[in-house]
């Protein structure tokens, strides 16, 4: 991260609120700070802003805590529950709120809508309001709406639309070096106010109305995840053909039409993202007078993948009951601690139905999944792989965490009691692992 330092160059400085301090905000808001901005960042949580106030990060990702710390040491960066006074103070406010899915698919934007009130009501000069969270088309015009009705005053403002595209576990390197900036405006001010503010981030800036910048975000998210669908769907014709997906996601991936990234079959995807996204983008599509059908087939295709996994893992078990299970690897993938919407919650929830004895084991996310699984006599948990394979049936690879890649395979094997690796992520060479003695279950090889 030594390369930041260059922003120093950069003069323009602005007053910033950032509201909502996870995996997005938080991040926004040290990386603002360390761009030389004066950053309020704001999150309902009180708990949480006592403890960052501290110095203690909520959740885990690589670089953050020490960008943070930089922060508060030279009060570039401030945190607050207060969003009226971090509004009063600032002059452009990102909006960084969840936006979470309600059960018929569509985004939850009751946080956005509360923020955009309090905008309203502490509206004491020009501001630039800009949404940060991924949302459904016409919000940006929904915040505005909402801003006109409850503001007190004649001040001006502005709604822009900036989507995040960081990937939890880079996100501090994403926002530095970003592949693209896109930012949604309605006006010169507006524009140039962002430019401003990404001064010193060297990228391409797509600069574009606000409804084309709020729908890149869904169609970007949505055709990851049906790249990563189609390459699963393609696995399980592999799986009934005897072919090997992983030399097809090579040769394919070698095509520069196609691209090498998301084209890896696994249990499927995850996260805070990708499956709400791809539901809400299914959602308002449908709402607007489209139905795409496809989005519908991607997370079909997703949520096979799971079950498929756990079918493997029986046929080669046959009872579960009373089997003992390793689990490695529970976040939604490498680098953090993440467990929303993780292929592994709805796996483990599967072999605990099954009566299965569980030992999950993750680097970083064994907080996470002890508020999801509470510890028994059935469910254990530990950081140590090498104590969670002991005397175990199964080993299932769940997150493909380099600690796990640097395994002593022959050691788990000794510990095992029966040497069976399901790998849910194809991180090993299948016929590595059967020359070692193991019975190996691979993704669609
Ligand atoms: P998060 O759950 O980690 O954080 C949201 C924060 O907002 C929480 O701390 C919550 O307490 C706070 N909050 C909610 N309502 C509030 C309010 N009224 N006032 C102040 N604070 C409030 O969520 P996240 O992962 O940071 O995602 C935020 C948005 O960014 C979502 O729309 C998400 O889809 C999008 N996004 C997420 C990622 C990612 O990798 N997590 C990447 C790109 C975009």
């Amino acid at each position: 991260m030594k390369k930041i330092a260059k922003k120093k160059k950069y003069t323009k400085k602005y007053k910033i609120c950032v509201v909502g301090a996870g995996h997005v905000g938080l991040v926004a808001a040290a990386c603002f700070a360390e761009l030389g901005h004066k950053v309020y960042c704001v999150d309902k949580d009180k708990k949480r802003i006592t403890s960052l106030k501290k110095k203690s990060i909520p959740f885990y990702e690589p670089d953050l805590e020490s960008l943070v710390k930089k922060g508060i040491k030279s009060k570039g960066l401030v945190f607050s529950s207060s969003l009226p006074e971090a509004i009063t103070k600032s002059q452009v406010i990102f909006i960084a709120v969840g936006t979470p899915p309600q059960a018929d698919g569509s985004a939850d934007l009751t946080a956005i809508e509360n923020v955009a009130q309090v905008i309203a009501k502490n509206l004491n000069s020009y501001k630039l309001i800009v949404g940060k969270s991924t949302v459904p088309v016409w919000t940006g015009r929904k915040i505005k709406e909402i801003i006109h009705r409850y503001k007190k005053n004649g001040n001006d403002f502005d709604v822009a639309s900036n989507p995040e595209f960081l990937r939890e576990g880079k996100a501090i390197y994403d926002f530095f070096y970003p592949d693209r900036i896109v930012i949604g405006v309605e006006s010169e001010r507006a524009e140039n106010i962002l430019k401003d503010i990404y001064g010193s981030v060297k990228a391409t800036i797509i600069v574009t109305d606000i409804n084309t910048s709020e729908l890149i975000k869904h169609a970007a998210n949505s055709f990851l995840a049906t790249k990563i669908s189609f390459i699963n769907a393609v696995s399980r014709v592999c799986d009934l053909a005897g072919a090997d997906v992983e030399k097809i996601s090579l040769a394919m991936g070698l095509d520069r039409r196609i691209g090498k990234e998301f084209l890896q079959a696994g249990i499927g995807y995850g996260g805070f993202c990708f499956p709400k996204d791809v539901e809400a983008f299914a959602y308002i599509s449908k709402k607007l007078g489209y139905d795409f059908g496809l989005l519908k087939e991607v997370k079909t295709i997703n949520e096979q993948q799971r079950s498929n996994f756990v079918a493997k893992v029986k046929e080669h078990l046959w009872i579960l009951k009373g089997k003992k299970i390793a689990i490695l690897g529970l976040s939604f993938k490498p680098d953090t601690d993440d467990m929303r919407f993780a292929p592994s919650v709805d796996i483990i929830k599967t072999f605990i139905s099954e009566g299965a004895r569980l030992y999950l084991c993750d680097p970083q996310s064994l907080n996470e999944a002890k508020k999801i699984f509470k510890p028994s006599e059935k469910i254990k948990f530990t950081k140590d792989p090498y104590e969670a394979v002991k005397g175990c049936d199964c080993l299932c690879l769940l997150t493909e965490w380099g600690e796990f890649k640097e395994l002593d395979l022959k050691r788990v094997k000794k510990l095992m009691q029966y040497p069976l690796i399901a790998d849910g992520r194809n991180m090993f060479n299948k016929q590595r692992i059967s020359k070692l003695g193991f019975e190996y279950i691979g993704i669609g090889k």
